[in-house]
This record gives C-alpha cells, sequence and structure tokens, in this order.
C-alpha cells in the first residue's frame, strides 16, 4: 500500500487524515499524543520527527495551526526537508499566510521538492461527508500531479492561481464568514428579544435571501442543538481574521466590517480564551442582548 504522510491531527487535520487512511498507509506526527494514539489504533504508522517522516514518502500533508509551525516542521532541526527526495510534494492544507508560503515554496523548489498551498473550508462536518473545499495554490502541473490524490479526500478541489492564491483566497473567505457570523448573531438576538422563536427565524431566514453559513450550518448544528462546539477555536478564527487584514494591509485597502467584527471576537476571547470553541460567540450575544438563543 502506498505511504502517506499526514502532520497535524487536531480538530481539522483528523478527518482529512480518516479520508486518506481509507486507501492508504498512513504514516504521521504530531505533538499530541492522544492524537497519534487515535490514529495508530486503526493502523497509521506513527513517526518520532517530521524527517523521519519524510524519509519514507513522497507525499506529506500538512494541517497545522499556522504558517510559522509550519516553517518549524518544513525547514526546523528534524525538519520534512532533512531528508525530503526531489520530487516530494508537501501540501499544506493549514490557513496559512501567503507570504510565507511563498517563500517556503521558492527555497523549496531549489532543491526539486514542491510545497504548495491546500487549505480547506467546510470544517471537520465536511471533511466527514467528503465533500470539503480544498483550494489548491501552485503550478498548474503542481495541481494535475497531486489532484488524484486529493480526489480520495474531497469531491470539491480547485485551481485557486499560483502559489499562496489558496492561502490568500482561504484567509479572505474566514473574513467573510466572520463577518457574517457576527451579523447573523446580531439579527437572532435582535429577533429573540422580539419575542420570536429562534429556531423558526433561522429556518425562514435559511430560505430568504440573509441565507449564509451561519443559518445554514453553524446556528442549527452548533448552537440550536445546545452541543455549544463546532470544533474550530476563537483563536484559529482570530489568526485568520488578521491574515486577511495583512492583505489588506498590504494592498492599502480599508475593511471596516472585518475590523468591527475583529473587535467583536475579541470580547468573546477576552472571556473564554483562544482555545475556547467559535459556539461562544453565541454567549457574547446573549450577554449583549439579554436574550437566550440556545435551548
Ligand atoms: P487544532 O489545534 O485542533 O490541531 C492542530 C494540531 O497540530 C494538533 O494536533 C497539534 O498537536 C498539532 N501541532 C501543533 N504544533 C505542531 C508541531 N510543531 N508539530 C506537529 N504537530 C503540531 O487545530 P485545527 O482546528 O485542526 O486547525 C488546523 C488548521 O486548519 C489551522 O490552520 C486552521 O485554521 C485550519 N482550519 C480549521 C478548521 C476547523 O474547523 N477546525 C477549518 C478549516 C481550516
Amino acid at each position: 500500500m502506498e505511504k502517506i504522510g499526514f502532520i497535524g491531527l487536531g480538530n481539522m487535520g483528523a478527518p482529512l487524515a480518516e479520508r486518506l487512511l481509507k486507501k492508504y498507509q498512513l504514516i504521521i506526527y504530531d505533538l499530541d499524543k492522544n492524537n497519534i494514539k487515535y490514529f495508530t489504533d486503526k493502523g497509521a504508522l506513527a513517526c518520532s520527527t517530521p524527517a523521519k517522516l519524510a524519509s519514507q514518502t513522497s507525499r506529506v500533508f500538512l494541517c497545522l495551526p499556522t504558517s510559522t509551525i509550519v516553517e518549524k516542521v518544513v525547514n526546523g532541526d528534524d525538519g520534512l526537508v532533512k531528508t525530503a527526495k526531489k520530487g516530494t510534494y508537501i501540501i499544506d492544507m493549514t490557513t496559512g499566510e501567503p507570504e510565507i508560503t511563498r517563500k517556503i515554496s521558492n527555497a523549496l523548489i531549489q532543491e526539486g521538492i514542491n510545497f504548495i498551498d491546500a487549505p480547506v473550508s467546510g470544517g471537520p462536518k465536511g471533511a466527514n461527508q467528503g465533500n470539503i473545499a480544498i483550494m489548491v495554490g501552485g503550478t498548474k502541473n503542481q495541481f494535475s500531479t497531486i489532484k488524484p490524490l486529493m480526489d480520495d479526500i474531497s469531491s470539491n478541489i480547485f485551481y485557486a492561481g499560483e502559489i499562496g492564491s489558496g492561502h490568500s483566497i482561504k484567509a479572505g473567505n474566514n473574513l467573510l464568514n466572520l463577518i457574517c457570523r457576527m451579523a447573523t448573531f446580531e439579527v437572532i438576538s435582535m429577533l429573540v428579544k422580539d419575542g420570536v422563536d429562534p429556531e423558526k427565524a433561522v429556518n425562514i431566514i435559511q430560505k430568504s435571501s440573509g441565507r449564509n453559513y451561519a443559518t445554514e450550518i453553524t446556528l442549527p448544528d452548533n448552537i440550536l442543538s445546545g452541543k455549544m462546539f463546532q470544533g474550530f477555536s476563537t483563536g484559529l478564527m482570530k489568526k485568520d481574521a488578521s491574515v486577511a487584514t495583512k492583505i489588506a494591509n498590504a494592498n492599502k485597502i480599508e475593511i471596516p466590517l472585518g475590523k468591527l467584527s475583529q473587535e467583536l471576537l475579541k470580547l468573546t476571547i477576552d472571556e473564554f480564551g483562544e482555545e475556547a470553541d467559535m459556539s461562544n460567540v453565541a454567549l457574547t450575544y446573549e450577554k449583549f442582548s439579554c436574550a437566550k438563543i440556545r435551548p
């Protein structure tokens, strides 16, 4: 069985890696022992360093918190490049920074190693269902080489453009997600305060012109169900929005809604911390409006 490497088996990486586990011998590396055990119990082979992993495969997926961590895993002591062979593909599914991605990629291509960006959108649910969006940045040739492998993860693979384009689009998408989420919580809190049943409001808006990801997934699945868990932390959302802000600043573009949505997110982070699930934003809005959205 072909060996495929996967590094970063958290909330998002795990369901992506599980798709590959169905067809390949997965070789893994992570700092979290519980996340490793989950996969070794299912037949994956654990490596003690990224370098040991890269010595056994020419295809390595990364799904790590930040581009700074990606740089360390790729270029650090015992990093992937210590043993990676020419022709290796490192596929970075992290929501990363386009500038750092371009820098890593341009340096590695001199060694014959392909580093491409392939961030995802659709969360653990989309990964489990096999339809998560994957936006790939790289040359067309790199894209067509790696596409068959990605087809084993999802039916929604997109060529985003040259290296870093996937990470740029992903940052823009997540800022839009944050803005829509805050706007949706604001309106639903207002309606609840006015005596409307939140479930009825969300169901109706989902079939009306105000629909968005928060009315389709966030509110029904994570908040109104009482689950209060999405599997995406406030700290990661803060990071994603800050990547989008860097892109805006680099292009001297004002993003007032983006700025306000980050100020609102900060209120949730100040109260619950950066490890807290994004569902906690609902609690911040309940506090603002003194109206209970959850059941
Ligand atoms: P997470 O915190 O749940 O998981 C991160 C994993 O990386 C953990 O298993 C951690 O142990 C591991 N890790 C951290 N540093 C490491 C290192 N130096 N070496 C090896 N492993 C290391 O985060 P997540 O929610 O899985 O997010 C991962 C990436 O995917 C982020 O960039 C995030 O923005 C993006 N993303 C997440 C979601 C989501 O819904 N959770 C959706 C789309 C994109």
